[in-house]
């Protein structure tokens, strides 16, 4: 077999397999187990009551690109001296190889969670289902303590923690009962947001809603017997009530990746953070959650460098130097309310950026409900995943 071969069918491996089709290759194959394809940005409107869950996902054969081959199954390695991919059953070989597996969710590594979440008050919008009971929780919620925290070390849209605060705070206002909650929103980092300039407008943000912002700090226990977590923070560790409790476990790379020979000391893939290109195995690109390079790992990023994968790995094919680099350009639209959005969009170089010359990415928008539940989610079915931006 002389192909390539994608590992995963997520956001990454479909975009990049329609663009190798796009650009006329008709040996793509792509190793993914799951039947379904979810489109993860919607599960924090799940969890915040804007969309149904539903909407979020579709079935794999759906999106795969015609004249692509689905191999069902789960990637367990890659030796990559001999070109192959090793399968849960079986193996298939490749000429160059996409990887782009996507995270872990370590739910066991933060102490207590795996067994709260679901239950009494605790959940998270990591999975669909998980987000269906945040919004239970957030919506039964009238009175109490409601804690919303977000974990040390990279995770999958460093957003999506604080965005379910706003949500919730913004509906409990609504109902006229947010001066009777105490919210609190724990972050690990010395700034609500690693850019200045929309740190300063989500600190406006939860000064709008009297949240209270614990920096410096993370949650470390869940105690659902005595429905409290343990803070630990700047002055040690101690106890926070909760009512309602959105927690998000900590991530990793899947576990045949930290263990392959393609893992960088930390676990992602090794690869370079402009040209995508395995940095010890050049038959070898990689993009999306999984990569190891400093950019925040989102679908918009993904988005960026998906073109860079296909045009440095064709360039590859043919004997050519590499045309394209990744400036790791990241979104994370932050729901900073029911109907309001700041789009915040950023590179390598840690400043604001925008895509769309007429909207200014600082600045909050009132049409999120179009933006976020309806522009975006089309974008994505009808024009990324197949390829055409
Ligand atoms: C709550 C939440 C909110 C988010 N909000 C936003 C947002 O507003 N904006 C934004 O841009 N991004 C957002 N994201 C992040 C975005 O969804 C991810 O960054 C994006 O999906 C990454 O794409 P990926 O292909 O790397 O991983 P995924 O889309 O997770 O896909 C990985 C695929 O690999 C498959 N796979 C796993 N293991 C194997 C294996 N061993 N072999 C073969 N296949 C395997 C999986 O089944 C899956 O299909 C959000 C994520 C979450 C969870």
């Amino acid at each position: 077999m002389d192909g390539i071969v994608v590992i995963g069918g997520g956001s990454a491996g479909i975009t990049v397999a329609a663009r190798l089709r796009r650009a006329g290759r008709r040996d793509v194959t792509v190793v993914e187990p799951s039947d379904v394809h979810h489109y993860q940005p919607l599960w924090t409107l799940v969890g915040g009551g804007r969309a149904p869950l539903p909407a979020s996902a579709r079935p794999m054969r759906s999106v795969l690109p015609r004249g692509v081959r689905w191999v069902r199954s789960a990637a367990v390695g890659v030796d990559p001296l001999t070109r192959r991919v090793l399968l849960r059953e079986g193996e298939i070989g490749y000429r160059h190889l996409v990887v782009c597996p996507g995270v872990r969710l370590d739910w066991h590594r933060l102490d207590g969670l795996a067994d709260a979440v679901g239950h009494d008050g605790v959940s998270s919008n990591y999975t669909g289902p998980h987000a269906v009971e945040m919004w239970r929780f957030i919506r039964e919620a009238r009175t109490g303590s409601a804690v919303f925290a977000m974990p040390s070390g990279p995770i999958k849209c460093g957003g999506a923690p604080q965005k379910i605060a706003y949500l919730a705070a913004d509906h409990w206002r609504e109902r006229g009962v947010l001066g009777r909650m105490d919210v609190h929103l724990v972050l690990p980092g010395p700034a609500v947001f690693a850019v200045p300039e929309y740190a300063e407008v989500l600190e406006g943000v939860a000064r709008r809603y009297g949240i209270h912002v614990h920096l410096g700090s993370e949650v470390v226990r869940v105690r659902p017997s005595a429905r409290e977590v343990v803070v630990r923070g700047p002055d040690g560790d101690r106890p926070l009530p909760y009512d309602v409790a959105h927690l998000v476990p900590p991530q990793s790379a899947p576990d045949w990746l930290k263990t392959s020979p393609l893992a960088a000391p930390s676990g992602y893939l090794d690869v370079d953070p402009r040209t995508l290109r395995h940095v010890r195995y050049p038959d070898v690109f990689g993009l999306g959650d999984c990569a190891g390079t400093p950019n925040s790992k989102t679908g918009a990023a993904v988005r960026a460098q998906a073109p860079v994968v296909v045009a440095n790995l064709l360039a590859a094919a043919e004997g050519r130097d590499l045309p394209a680099s990744y400036d790791g350009y990241s979104s994370c639209p932050i729901t900073t309310g029911r109907r309001t959005l700041l789009l915040a969009e950023f590179d390598y170089s840690g400043r604001p950026r925008s895509t769309v010359p007429f909207l200014d990415p600082v600045r909050e928008r009132t049409d999120h409900n179009v933006v976020k539940r309806r522009v975006l989610p089309f974008l994505y079915w009808n024009l990324m995943l197949r390829g055409l931006v």
